[in-house]
């Protein structure tokens, strides 16, 4: 089974996952210090502060055992002005209705700094999908696609894979959907396999967008990736795709880690020897001579930092001890407000998750336009296309970072959300 547990794709990381700020509350401080900059209408932004819609639902689904189990599903509707909603479902003990609203809300603006035609949204169901069968997850899924079958589809809302999914689930959530519609439905969903409309290198996309700006920025600060080091959090589709690209471009990974600990290896690890969280999930240490606390990477002396399994990971706690030159966010949220400001004072750049993992969705979209067409791409279009879409968003944020004089995840902010606030102008509030 192919699987993308995405964080932006998990990652099998756990640790540091402490609360210290919520999703919501950190997009929305980052949402007020963006608008700062702008000159624009307060009223575009105090409605860019809520959801249009959070949709909450319970699943009640037969475990193996013969006993029925209720859960509780959400799908948090941010922004659609620049099309239809778009953004993951994950399964976590940890998912609420504010971390839906508040990872939604990274959607819109991560699909306005991409220039796709999707606002954002996101949901999931909080439960701990390690705790139930390949069975229960899918009658899960069924009837989770079930209860929200008339807020998603195509044109309207259209999830993805995340943290506790993976093209499994997507292939499930299109066949309850398509079924009960009566025909078959391939864009309602995307991060499918290939074989039910599912798009070549989407599984790999959020890691390849990481390595490609990665290099980017890098490249703007006059290195090359040649020699340059890089620690990894999380081996999961982010961060073990991120890792091997960046290993066979030159740089050197001295550590990855997962939930048990990180492997470190100053003279460079062969990332394709390591199994990825998909390949073999948690077994990153049994491969390691030497085994690093999680906490300890990101403390590590190395080029860049790449956080690519939970959000939170960066803190008030840990900032001031942060050894990289630049953090490029592979993860959604890797990084608190207060942390962030910290590593701003301290001069080091941080690449945000809306520009730095926007791979995912980028061929998710790639994904939606050929299941439309009922025409599939070649593998070698799909990376091409992301490469170019990269380097187009790279270069808008780039320019606004250079105009403005603003860290890295202002002028991302700047562009996605002067885009947003131009089309509300454009469209108007009705009536
Ligand atoms: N869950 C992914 C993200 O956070 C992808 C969303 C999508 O493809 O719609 O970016």
């Amino acid at each position: 089974m192919a699987s993308e547990s995405n964080a932006a794709e998990n990652g099998g990381v756990e640790e540091g996952a402490t609360e210290p700020e919520t999703a919501l509350e950190t997009a929305r401080r980052q949402l007020d210090h963006a608008a700062e900059y702008l000159s624009l209408d307060q009223r575009i932004v105090e409605r860019l502060r809520y959801p249009k819609k959070v949709h909450e639902v319970t699943i009640p689904i037969e475990r193996d055992g013969g006993s029925v189990e209720v859960f509780t599903g959400y799908r948090a509707q941010h922004d659609s002005v620049r099309g239809p909603y778009k953004g993951g479902l994950r399964y976590h003990p940890e998912v609420t209705r504010d971390e839906c609203v508040g990872l939604g809300m990274w959607m819109t603006w991560k699909c306005a700094v991409m220039d796709l035609p999707f606002g954002g949204a996101k949901g999931g169901v909080a439960v701990d999908p390690k705790a139930l069968s390949a069975d229960e997850k899918e009658r899960l899924t069924r009837r989770f696609a079930q209860e929200l079958r008339n807020v998603i589809g195509p044109k309207q809302d259209i999830p993805a894979p995340d943290m506790g999914t993976d093209s499994q689930t997507m292939a499930w959530l299109m066949d309850a959907y398509s079924m009960q519609e009566g025909e078959t439905i391939p864009g309602v969903v995307t991060g499918k396999p290939p074989v039910v409309g599912g798009s070549e290198g989407r599984a790999e996309a959020p890691g390849r967008s990481v390595a490609i700006v990665t290099k980017l920025a890098r490249e703007f600060y006059d290195h090359d990736l040649e020699g340059t080091t890089v620690a990894v959090q999380g081996y999961g589709s982010v961060g073990a795709n991120a890792a091997r690209l960046l290993d066979g471009w030159g740089a050197t990974v001295v550590a990855v880690s997962d939930v048990n600990g990180a492997m470190y290896d100053p003279s460079g690890i062969d990332t394709s020897s390591v199994p990825s969280h998909e390949e073999e999930p948690e077994a990153v240490t049994e491969y390691a001579e030497t085994v690093i606390p999680n906490g300890e990477l990101l403390t590590l002396d190395v080029d860049v930092l790449i956080p690519a399994a939970l959000g939170n990971v960066i803190t008030e706690e840990n900032a001031d001890a942060v050894g990289a030159d630049l953090v490029v966010e592979g993860s959604n949220g890797p990084t608190t407000s207060t942390a962030d400001a910290t590593l701003t004072e301290r001069g080091i750049p941080i690449v945000p998750d809306i520009l730095a993992n926007a791979g995912g969705v980028t061929v998710s979209y790639f994904e939606w336009l050929q299941d439309i067409n009922r025409r599939s791409w070649s593998l070698e279009r799909v990376n091409d296309e992301l490469e170019t879409e990269m380097r187009a968003a790279w270069n808008a944020v780039r320019h606004e970072f250079e105009r403005r004089d603003v860290t890295w995840r202002d002028a991302a902010y700047i562009v996605a959300l002067s885009r947003i606030a131009e089309a509300h102008e454009a469209r108007g509030l009705w009536p």
